[in-house]
C-alpha cells in the first residue's frame, strides 16, 4: 500500500522544527530514520497531514562528553553509535544492546531519538535509557525541559512527549567504578523484535553490589524495572543471591502472548535471561576490565554475521 497524502516539510534548524511542528497541529508528525513510521504510512495506520522531516536538522546529529557523561543527539543514527569505539568504551550496555536493533540496514538510517519517542515495547533502546537513568531534554514552543528515562515511558506506544514537543538529546550518566552491564535477549530470528530481554547494571563496593538496575523488554507496555530483583542484589553476594533476584523479576511481570509464545514461556525466558545476565555483568564488574572489550569483539563477531 501507499500512504494517504500528506504535506511535507524539511527544515533545517531546530526552530525551524518546532516552529513548523506547532503550525501542523496534532495532524503533523516527525520523520526521523523513517524505519517505523514509514511502515505505518504505507499500511495507513498513521495519517498525519503534515511530516516534518528532521533529517535535514544537523545541529540534532552528534556525540559529545557533556558534565563527565555523554550526550547524544535524537537524530543521531543508530548505526554510528554502534560503530563509535570511544562511546562503547564509556557505555558498553549501549554498544551491546545496539547490535540488536533490527538489521544492519534499518541501524544505518534508524536514530536513537526516533526508536525512544516510538518507544515499541519489545525495543531495545528504550529499556537501555531506563536501566542507564538517562535524561531525555525535550524542546517545544514553550522551551527546553527534561524528562528522566524512567517518566519518560508511559506505556505501550506512548512517551511523556506532548504533541507539538522534539525529543532532542539522551544525555547519559557516566559509569560508576567497577560497573559491569550486560545485555540478553532472545528473538526468533536475528533482527526479529526481542520475545524478551534485559539489561543490568551492577556497581560493586567491597566485593560487595552498591548500585544495580535491571531493565526488561518485551514483557510489558514499556521497560519494566525489576525493583524487587534490584534491592535483593544490594548489599549481597551476586553469586547467592542472582536466583533469587531473577525468580522476583519473573514473578513481577505480567506478560501477554502472541503468535509466538505463551505468556507463561515469556515469563520464564525474561527470568532465564535475567539470572544469566545478572552473573555476566558482575562476572565483567569483577574483572574490572570495561564491558566495551568484550563488546568490541561481539560487534566484530556480528559485522560478519549483518
Ligand atoms: C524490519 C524492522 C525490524 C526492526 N527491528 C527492531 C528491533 O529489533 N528493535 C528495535 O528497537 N527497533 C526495531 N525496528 C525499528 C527501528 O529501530 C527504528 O529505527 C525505530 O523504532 C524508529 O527510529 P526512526 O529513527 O526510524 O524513527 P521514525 O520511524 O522516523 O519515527 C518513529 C516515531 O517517532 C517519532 N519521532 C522520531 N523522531 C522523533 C523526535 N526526535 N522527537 C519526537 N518524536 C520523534 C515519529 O514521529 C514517529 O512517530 C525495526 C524496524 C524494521 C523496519
Amino acid at each position: 500500500m501507499k500512504p494517504a497524502p500528506f504535506d511535507y516539510v524539511a527544515p533545517r534548524s531546530l526552530d525551524e522544527a518546532v516552529a513548523a511542528l506547532a503550525e501542523g497541529g496534532t495532524d503533523a508528525k516527525l520523520l526521523a530514520g523513517g524505519q517505523s513510521l514509514i511502515p505505518l504510512l504505507n499500511f495507513r495506520l498513521a495519517r498525519p497531514a503534515l511530516l516534518v522531516d528532521l533529517n535535514r536538522v544537523a545541529e540534532l546529529a552528534y556525540v559529545r562528553p557533556r558534565n563527565r557523561g555523554t550526550a547524544i543527539g535524537a537524530m543521531t543514527r543508530q548505526a554510528t553509535i554502534e560503530r563509535d569505539r570511544a562511546l562503547s568504551e564509556k557505555q558498553p550496555l549501549l554498544a551491546e544492546a545496539i547490535r540488536w536493533v533490527g538489521h544492519a540496514a534499518i541501524r544505518s538510517r534508524g536514530t536513537i531519538g526516533g526508536s525512544l519517542a516510538h518507544a515499541d515495547p519489545a525495543a531495545e533502546l528504550p529499556a537501555v535509557a531506563v536501566c542507564l537513568d538517562a535524561q531525555l531534554s525535550v524542546v517545544g514552543p514553550r522551551g527546553r525541559r527534561t524528562v528522566s528515562a524512567d517518566d519518560f515511558f508511559v506505556g505501550y506506544l506512548s512517551t511523556a512527549l506532548l504533541s507539538d514537543e522534539i525529543l532532542v538529546e539522551t544525555w547519559l550518566p557516566p559509569l560508576k567504578p567497577r560497573t559491569g552491564q550486560a545485555w540478553l535477549e532472545f528473538a526468533r530470528r536475528h533482527g526479529d523484535f526481542a520475545l524478551a530481554g534485559v539489561a543490568v547494571s551492577l556497581s560493586l563496593e567491597d566485593e560487595m553490589v552498591a548500585d544495580a538496575r535491571i531493565v526488561l523488554t518485551g514483557v510489558g507496555g514499556k521497560p519494566v524495572r525489576a525493583r524487587e530483583a534490584e534491592t535483593l542484589l544490594v548489599g549481597g553476594s551476586v553469586h547467592e543471591r542472582a536466583s533469587a533476584a531473577a525468580e522476583a523479576a519473573r514473578s513481577a511481570i505480567d506478560p501477554d502472548a502472541d503468535i509466538h509464545v505463551t505468556k507463561e514461556y515469556r515469563a520464564h525466558l525474561a527470568g532465564v535471561l535475567t539470572e544469566r545476565a545478572i552473573l555476566l555483568a558482575h562476572e565483567r564488574s569483577l574483572s574490572r576490565a570495561p564491558a566495551a572489550l568484550d563488546v568490541r569483539r561481539a560487534l566484530e563477531g556480528m559485522s560478519r554475521h549483518a
